[in-house]
C-alpha cells in the first residue's frame, strides 16, 4: 500500500473526526441543551468547522491526491481506495473555492439562527425570523458566487445535496410529476374522518412501539439511541453509534411513521461498510438517495396492508380504547388517507409532492432575487392555496414550518420528493430479486430486505455519485414513472398517458 495513500487517509480521518464532533454537538443542541447554551455552541461549531475545513483545504491534501494519480488508476473503480480518491479529489476542489472564514461564518449563522426559529415559530411570526434569513440568504448567495459557474445559480446549491444534478433535471421531473398529482389529488382526496381523531395515545407507549419498530427493522440496541426533538432528523458520528430522533403527539399516531422514516435514514448510516470509517466516504451518497431510503422503509413498507397485517394487532393492542373498534381495512385505509394539509412532514404521499414542488419555485427565485423576503409569506401563502387548494391561517403552519432555511440549507427540499421518485425505482428491483417479499413483511420479517438493500446500496457509501449507484442498482437514471404508477396504482385512479 502506498505511503501517499495511507498519509491520505490519516489526515481525512483528523477531519471526519472533527466534523462528526461537530454533528454530535449539533445533536446535543436540538436534543439535551438547555436553549441558554445556543450562543456557545455556535462559537463551538464554527470553530469546529474552520479547523475541519482548513485541514481538509490544505495543500498538503491536494499534493498527495495528485501524487495518487497514477495508484488511483491502477486500482478497480469499484474498489475503496480508488474512490477516497476519487470522491476526495472532487470535494477538494470544490471546498477550496470557499474560503474558510466564509464557512465558518455561515455555520455560525445556522446554528444562532436555528435558535431564533425555534422561538419564531413557536410565536408564528415571521417577522422576528426575518432577519435571521436575511442574513443567511446573504450568506448563501457569497457562497454561490465562490463559484465559477455556468447557468443556473441553483446548480451551486443543489450540488451539496446531490453532487452532479442540474437544476434543469429537477425541473423536468418536477413539471412530470406536477401534472399528474394535481389530478390525482382531486380523484383521490377523501374527506372520511380518521378512526385515530379524538383518540388519546400515551407517549410512553407510542415510545415504546416506534422502539420495537426499529429493533425490528434490523437495528441491534447497543448501535443507536432514539430520542426526543422538535424537528426529528438522523445524526450518526460512526456507523456503530447512529441517532435517531422522533418526535410524539397523544393525539395521532404519526410517530410511528417518523420512527420508519428515521429508522431508514439510520440503517443507510449503519449499513456503510466498516471499511469506509473515519473517512469521506463513511455516508450516503446524497440527500436523494438517502431520503429514498427513509421514505421506503416509512411508505412503502410501512403503510402497506401487508406491513399492517402483522403490526395493527400490535398497535391495536396497545391502545384499545381507541382502536379496538377499528378493523384493519378501516385503519389501513386511514394511514394512506389523501387530503391536502399544512405541514409537509406529515403530508400523504400524494399532497406531498407538491410541498416540495413549492419550495422549490421559492427558492430559485429567493435566490435570484425575484422574489424578496419581505413578500415570502404572501408568495408561500398564495401558492399554497393554488397547489393544495387550501389557505394557510398562520405562518407557523406555513413558511417557518421547516428548520432548512435556518440552517442556510437552499438546494435540499427538492432532494426529498427526489428520494420519493427513487425510492420506487429501487422498490421494484428489490421485489424482482426477492419474490417472498410481500409474505415476509406479513409476518413481520425483514431481514432479507434489509440485507438486500445493504448489498446493493449502504455498504457503498459515499464511494459512488447517486448516478453511478443509481445505475448500478435500477439500471437507468431517475426516472418518474415507477413513482407515478405507485401512487396510481395505490389510490386506485386512472393512468393518464
Ligand atoms: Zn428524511
Amino acid at each position: 500500500m502506498s505511503h501517499d495513500y495511507d498519509e491520505l487517509k490519516h489526515r481525512l480521518a483528523k477531519v471526519h473526526d472533527l466534523r462528526t464532533a461537530a454533528e454530535l454537538l449539533f445533536w446535543d443542541q436540538t436534543v439535551m441543551m438547555p436553549s441558554r447554551g445556543a450562543a456557545v455552541r455556535a462559537e463551538q461549531l464554527a470553530t469546529l468547522e474552520r479547523l475541519a475545513h482548513e485541514r481538509f483545504v490544505d495543500d498538503e491534501i491536494g499534493r498527495l491526491l495528485d501524487e495518487l494519480r497514477p495508484f488511483e488508476e491502477s486500482e478497480l473503480f469499484d474498489s475503496d481506495e480508488a474512490s477516497l480518491v476519487r470522491v476526495t479529489r472532487r470535494d477538494w476542489e470544490k471546498a477550496r473555492q470557499v474560503p474558510s472564514e466564509l464557512s465558518a461564518e455561515m455555520t455560525k449563522a445556522a446554528s444562532e439562527a436555528m435558535e431564533a426559529w425555534v422561538v419564531a415559530r413557536r410565536d408564528s411570526s415571521y417577522a422576528a425570523f426575518q432577519p435571521w434569513l436575511e442574513r443567511t440568504l446573504e450568506l448563501k448567495r457569497r457562497y454561490i458566487d465562490c463559484f465559477d459557474y455556468e447557468g443556473d445559480p441553483y446548480d451551486v446549491v443543489l450540488d451539496d445535496f446531490e453532487p452532479g444534478m442540474k437544476t434543469d433535471e429537477v425541473r423536468a421531473v418536477f413539471e412530470r410529476l406536477k401534472e399528474e398529482l394535481v389530478l390525482l389529488i382531486a380523484e383521490a382526496a377523501s374527506d372520511e374522518v380518521s378512526p385515530v381523531a379524538g383518540g388519546r395515545f400515551p407517549e410512553e407507549v407510542q415510545h415504546r412501539l416506534s422502539t420495537e419498530l426499529v429493533e425490528r427493522f434490523g437495528f441491534r440496541p447497543e448501535y443507536y439511541r432514539l430520542d426526543r426533538t422538535v424537528h426529528p432528523f438522523c445524526a450518526s458520528s460512526a456507523t456503530t453509534d447512529i441517532r435517531l430522533t422522533t418526535r410524539y403527539s397523544e393525539r395521532d399516531l404519526t410517530s410511528l411513521f417518523t420512527a420508519m422514516h428515521e429508522c431508514g435514514h439510520g440503517l443507510y448510516e449503519h449499513g456503510v461498510s466498516p471499511s469506509l470509517e473515519r473517512t469521506p466516504l463513511c455516508a450516503g451518497a446524497s440527500s436523494a438517495l438517502h431520503e429514498s431510503q427513509s421514505r421506503l422503509w416509512e411508505n412503502i413498507v410501512g403503510r402497506s396492508l401487508p406491513f399492517w397485517r402483522w403490526y395493527y394487532p400490535r398497535v391495536q393492542e396497545a391502545f384499545p380504547e381507541a382502536l379496538g373498534g377499528v378493523d384493519l381495512e378501516r385503519f389501513h385505509r386511514s394511514v394512506n388517507r389523501v387530503r391536502p394539509s399544512h405541514i409537509r412532514v406529515d403530508a400523504d404521499e400524494a399532497t406531498y409532492g407538491m410541498h416540495i414542488i413549492l419550495r422549490f419555485e421559492l427558492e430559485q427565485e429567493l435566490l435570484a432575487g425575484t422574489l424578496s423576503l419581505n413578500d415570502l409569506p404572501e408568495a408561500w401563502n398564495a401558492r399554497f392555496k393554488e397547489y393544495l387548494g387550501i389557505d394557510v391561517p398562520e405562518d407557523r403552519l406555513g413558511v417557518l414550518q421547516d428548520v432548512h432555511w435556518s440552517g442556510g440549507s437552499f438546494g435540499y427540499f427538492p432532494t426529498y420528493q427526489l428520494g420519493n421518485v427513487i425510492s420506487v425505482q429501487i422498490w421494484e428491483k428489490a421485489q424482482e430479486a426477492l419474490p417472498g417479499l410481500g409474505g415476509q413483511i406479513e409476518r413481520g420479517e425483514f431481514g432479507a430486505l434489509l440485507g438486500w438493500l445493504q448489498e446493493h446500496i449502504y455498504r457503498h457509501g459515499r464511494k459512488f455519485t447517486p448516478q453511478e449507484l443509481l445505475e448500478r442498482v435500477v439500471g437507468g437514471p431517475i426516472d418518474p414513472e415507477p413513482y407515478l404508477r405507485y401512487l396510481k396504482s395505490k389510490y386506485g385512479t386512472a393512468v393518464a398517458a
